[in-house]
């Protein structure tokens, strides 16, 4: 198998924690769309949204402890050793010096997809990746749907195969109705986020005393 042929997923986030809707939804989509692996990227000063909880160093254990037996998926630490802010673009050119013959594709959440215009020279970035989005409940792609993603839209993970960059495919996967935001909020209100967090990161937050005050 060559690089070039199999796309290589690309998950990026803050992982504040990192929670189940991190992990089911991904591995449909892993499955669904014959990926090669999937890269999780924990992102160092995220530009659209506030800063998170927890420090760089935890979010990132969070992520390889949930990731832990996934052996098809693995943490890149890329964005958190480049200093300043997250910029995917840039992460890309990175990875793609690093390995010129590899094709990925950005997986996102569908809210993240709705907000793509207001991303960092977003055009360049849609031209120069395919994107995969995944259901996240409360959200709907917008009807009519912008030009752009019109253009971009394909149906099926085929589509993707295609072309070398640029299509756009939402994925319809099994909802997962968990965020960090509930986790947290879930642990400030009962000391322990429960079964939304894999086994090993409730075991880390509680270790650390992550998130409750
Ligand atoms: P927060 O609640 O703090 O905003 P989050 O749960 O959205 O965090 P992030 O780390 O910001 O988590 O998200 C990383 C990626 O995971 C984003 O593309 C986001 O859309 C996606 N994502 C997070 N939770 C889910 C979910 N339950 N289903 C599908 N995608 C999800």
């Amino acid at each position: 198998m060559r690089d070039s042929e199999h796309l290589c997923g690309l998950f990026g986030g803050t992982f504040d924690p990192f929670h189940y809707g991190h992990l089911t939804p991904v591995k449909a989509v892993f499955r669904a769309a014959a990926l090669a692996r999937v890269i999780y990227i924990p992102a160092a000063v995220p530009p659209h949204r506030p800063q998170p909880s927890a420090g760089a160093a935890d979010r990132l254990a969070m992520t390889r402890i949930g990731l832990a037996g996934e052996a098809d998926f693995e943490v890149d630490d890329i964005e958190l050793k480049r200093p300043g802010q997250s910029y995917t673009l840039d992460t890309l050119q990175d990875l793609r010096r690093q390995n010129p013959r590899q094709r990925y594709a950005l997986l996102v959440g569908l809210d993240v997809l709705i907000g793509l215009e207001t991303w960092h020279r977003w055009e360049e970035l849609q031209r120069s990746v395919h994107i995969i989005a995944i259901s996240r409940p409360g959200w709907r792609a917008p009807q009519p749907l912008p030009a752009w993603w019109r253009a971009a839209r394909v149906e099926s993970s085929a589509g993707l195969r295609h072309a070398q960059t640029g299509k756009i495919l939402v994925a319809e996967t099994a909802p997962v109705a968990i965020s960090a935001t509930r986790v947290r909020a879930r642990i400030r209100a009962e000391g322990d986020p429960g079964d939304w967090v894999p086994p090993g990161v409730r075991d880390y937050i509680c270790k650390h005393n992550l998130y409750a005050g």
